[in-house]
């Protein structure tokens, strides 16, 4: 067999996958549509260009998304190495520069002596002679999908998903709101606009009435439930926003010393600060609607919006009827998916399914036994879920506490749990990686 595998999508899981095969002395053909095709949300030419918030969430390992990105950092990953040289500061939350991270992993991955990087669609799907790691993710192109399908054996899942508007920084008035981090825990990083009662309700309202872009009535209920957007949230009742995206809680407003009614925060995008996105706020409002209604916003009077908030896409296989423990396909043995395709969701899921594919099919061409990853780490937690939850209703998931196995400790509270598992999933990993020879 040809020491060779082909990558379809240089997204987050295919830009990692490419580089765990690569330094494992394989060749990689990686194929990435973009710039000649692009898809509705990437805005470059560049890998694995992060589409929507830039933030990479909390460090803390009691955390979900924490714990996984200590596994990647265990596992040797190479997006969150990058990433690290490029952060911008967020508190405690770990946010980058989108665009200096994807120009950077393009410019490393394309040195990598053994990576051939091909910008080409794939519509039609390889013969799989030699392994494939499909990482088109959830915007995987139209004549690929429908490729695809022959594969799979069932048409494709899809839904639509939301994104957050971005607003240019110098069209926000700084006399009404405030910098600030919940509870002052770090820098205070993020901007906040304050809300009374009586503005917040207005706001609810506004929210509710305004035009919505229309959804196709096969699509209808197919939101995330982790990625509502922000005015179905307004639609469930009158403060679940202020119990959601606009909770008040650990912020003080500098002018009257009182808590706030409600919050709308602002989270920097870029290094230089040129741009701030609104945090949780993913919506399928009309894109004049969006300006007129967030306009009413206390400082956000003249807001230039640099993006609006919009509806995509996803695309994603039955993960549970389709793979395996190892991303590997149950009916084409050749076949591995990675990323938000199969079934994942979210930037850190998909870097660590990209990361295991990679590993595995590496593992595979070199003729080397494939140790499954214990259940007791959130890597192999994740993906011991999506390979067996149930298939009737399978939707794409985020690696979560409650994925791991229960241990049972006398009086111990939620938190000290979380860290008795972290630390567990830590060894775990640690004595999965010497015996599998990673
Ligand atoms: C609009 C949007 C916003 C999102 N926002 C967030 C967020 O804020 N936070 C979060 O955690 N997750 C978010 N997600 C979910 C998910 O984490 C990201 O989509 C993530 O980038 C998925 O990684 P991936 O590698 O699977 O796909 P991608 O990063 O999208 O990579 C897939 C790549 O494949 C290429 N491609 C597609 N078809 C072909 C083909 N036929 N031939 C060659 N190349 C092809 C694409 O151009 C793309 O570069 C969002 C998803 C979407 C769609």
């Amino acid at each position: 067999m040809e020491k060779k595998v082909i990558i379809i999508g240089g997204g987050l899981a295919g830009v990692e996958a490419a580089y765990q095969v690569s330094k494992r002395g394989i060749r990689v053909d990686l194929y990435e549509m973009r710039p000649q095709i692009m898809t509705e949300a990437h805005k470059t030419g560049f890998l694995g260009e992060m589409v929507c918030s830039n933030s990479l969430g909390s460090f803390s390992i009691s955390s979900s998304s924490g714990l996984l990105k200590k596994e990647l950092e265990m596992l040797d990953s190479f997006f969150l190495k990058v990433a690290k040289r490029n952060r911008v500061p967020a508190g405690n939350s770990f946010a980058v520069d989108r665009m200096k991270l994807a120009e950077q992993i393009t410019y490393e991955l394309k040195s990598m002596p053994n990576v051939n990087l091909i910008n080409e669609e794939i519509k039609k799907f390889p013969k799989a002679t030699i392994p494939v790691i499909i990482a088109t993710g959830p915007l995987t192109s139209q004549n690929f999908s429908d490729n695809l399908t022959k594969i799979t054996m069932r048409k494709n899942l899809f839904f639509y998903d939301a994104t957050s508007p971005i607003i240019n920084a110098e069209s926000i008035d700084y006399n009404k709101v405030f910098h600030a981090s919940r509870y002052n825990k770090g820098e205070a990083d993020f901007i906040n606009i304050p809300l009374n009662e009586e503005q917040y309700s207005n706001f609810v309202n506004d929210l509710i009435n305004a035009e919505k872009v229309e959804i196709k009535n096969c699509e209808k209920n197919l939101f995330f439930e982790a990625c509502l957007p922000v005015e179905e949230i307004a639609q469930r009742g009158e403060k679940s926003l202020s119990f959601g995206p606009m909770k008040p809680i650990g912020l003080i407003d500098p002018k009257t010393n009182k808590m706030l009614y409600a919050v709308v925060q602002l989270r920097q995008d870029d290094v230089k600060k040129n741009f701030y996105q609104l945090i949780g706020f993913q919506t399928r409002l009309k894109w004049g609607e969006q300006k007129r209604v967030l306009r009413k916003l206390p400082g956000l009077e003249n807001a230039i919006f640099e993006r609006y908030g919009r509806m995509h896409r996803n695309t994603y296989i039955n993960a549970p009827l389709l793979i395996d423990k190892f991303y590997q396909s149950k009916l084409r043995k050749n076949l591995f998916f990675a990323g938000q395709i199969c079934g994942v969701e979210g930037y850190v899921e998909s870097i660590n399914s990209g990361l295991i594919a990679g590993i595995f099919a590496s593992k595979k061409i070199l003729g080397k036994p494939l140790y499954s990853l214990p259940k007791q780490t959130a890597t192999g937690a994740l993906i011991n879920y999506i390979s067996q939850a149930n298939w009737k209703d399978f939707k794409p998931t985020k690696f979560t506490f409650g994925l791991l196995p229960d241990i049972r400790v006398k009086k111990a509270n939620k938190k000290i749990k979380k860290e008795l598992k972290a630390k567990i999933a830590i060894e775990s990993l640690d004595k999965w990686i010497k015996k599998a020879n990673i």
